[in-house]
């Protein structure tokens, strides 16, 4: 066991006395399911290896964008070009519009748009823009949905918080979540009760309009449709969260399987290739609120610098132009995955595997899970067993019971073997 993760452990020791937790990222430090951290040297395609050689099917797809699989030889191809062109320019570059091109086609809702670095920045700058737009105070999040990591969005965000047993985060002030008022996901009366409590002064409902950091739970489509019909009937702006959803289950979001309309939508992840990005946009009369053609300020040092662009799209318009081979292989490999875990963890342990387009999460759980509450009603412990055993056979997952993962373009049969087979090994353990 130690040898076969002897490199790791080396770097794990070195990075835990310079980073918090040996790491960038919390989740990376995989503290819930009793490990050390694995550290990564290489990926292609859906595999990665990590620093002692060890070959896994990559299922954590760095968290969403890895959508066409690492190190996609078109998109490589690209970016290589694009380094050869400067790296960033402080001025704008063709690349973006490219980007936002292609973004529009698949997002026609997406009116106007505004690149910035990562989802956490299009999230705090989306609701900054609500609140410009309507001039009132308080926004709607949900329970469980995590919308990155800014002050006001830090109340029961699910994700990491939720792997590391945190209600909200140490240094967020009463002040800045005084107007963050909390629904419970899937659940229209909460909504329509923080409509009656705050008639007028709510400026945007945001959610993951499938959620994804309490692992995957798919709402019903009446719950979205509600929000809709609520935030109209209120004066208040629906911002849908497709930083995970989107390109997820076809050249498009979850706006479009729900058949809903939001006001203004945020992306990340998939629209950058790998690279940092995230981005927002939405009705135009909301986006010319935006600086320098309105009074709501945001600016960014790095904001669509060209390498983030040239891999976004890259990415985006090989996707559009073989969505059809794409959508219909990543449907059906985690129907296949959904399948294998039933099949072997599901026939020693209760479980329920929720999957929406290529996000899968198996849930160590009776029955349906489509709240907060079932979700976090799952077994950590068992998961964390299992965990251990899909691993140390070549299987590479997030590193926690509340999280997706991720099936990319590349995942083929090969792939689906040695999953299975780690599958039974974990299923051993139980
Ligand atoms: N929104 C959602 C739905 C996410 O899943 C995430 C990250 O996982 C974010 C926002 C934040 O994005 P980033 O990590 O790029 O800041």
């Amino acid at each position: 066991m130690l040898s076969r993760y002897g490199k790791s452990k080396e770097l794990f020791a070195r990075a835990a006395k310079l980073m918090p937790g040996g790491v960038s990222s919390p989740v990376r430090a995989f503290n819930s399911v009793n490990r050390d951290a694995l550290f990564i040297s290489r990926a292609e395609g859906p595999w990665v290896w990590d620093a002692d050689g060890n070959q896994y099917v990559d299922y954590v797809g760095s968290y969403g964008p890895a959508l066409l699989g690492h190190s996609h030889p078109e998109v490589a191809d690209a970016v290589q070009k694009a380094l050869r062109d400067g790296f960033c320019y402080g001025a704008s570059s063709e690349g973006e519009i490219k980007l936002a091109e292609v973004i529009q086609r698949a997002f026609a809702s997406m009116e106007m748009i505004r690149f910035v670095n990562s989802g956490t920045e299009a999230a705090m700058s989306v609701i900054r823009l609500a609140r410009g737009f309507t001039g009132r105070n308080k926004i709607v999040k949900f329970r469980g949905c995590y919308h990155g990591h800014a002050d006001a969005l830090l109340t029961q965000a699910g994700s990491g918080l939720l792997t590391h047993g945190l209600p909200g985060s140490a240094g967020v002030t009463q002040h800045s979540v005084d107007d963050t008022l909390v629904g419970q996901y899937n659940d229209t009366q909460s909504v329509e009760k923080l409509f009656a409590e705050h008639p007028d002064d709510i400026a945007a409902i945001m959610l993951e309009p499938v959620a994804g950091n309490i692992g995957v739970v798919v709402p019903d489509t009446e719950f979205i449709r509600a929000l809709r019909n609520l935030t109209k009937a209120n004066g208040t702006l629906l911002i849908f969260d497709e930083v995970m959803s989107g390109f997820r289950n076809g050249f498009g979001g979850a706006q479009h399987f729900f058949d809903t309309v939001p006001d203004l939508t945020i992306l990340g992840k998939v629209i950058g290739g790998g690279m940092p990005i995230g981005a927002y946009g939405g009705r135009r009369d909301i986006m010319q609120m935006v600086s320098p053609l309105g009074p709501v300020y945001q600016a960014g040092t790095l904001s669509g610098n060209p390498i983030s662009m040239t891999a976004g799209w890259a990415t985006l318009e090989y996707l559009e132009a073989n969505q059809e081979n794409i959508y219909a292989s990543i449907l059906r490999h985690t129907a296949q995955l959904k399948i294998a875990m039933m099949n072997t963890l599901g026939r020693k342990t209760p479980l329920t595997v929720n999957t929406w387009g290529g996000m899968i999460t198996p849930f160590f759980a009776e029955g349906s899970v489509a709240s907060y509450d079932t979700a976090v009603g799952s077994s950590a412990a068992q998961f964390s067993a299992a965990f251990g055993g899909w691993l140390d056979a070549g299987l590479f997952a997030p590193p926690s019971q509340y999280e997706a993962w991720f099936i990319s373009a590349m995942h083929d049969d090969d792939c689906l073997q040695v999953a299975t087979d780690a599958l039974s090994a974990a299923a051993e353990l139980l």
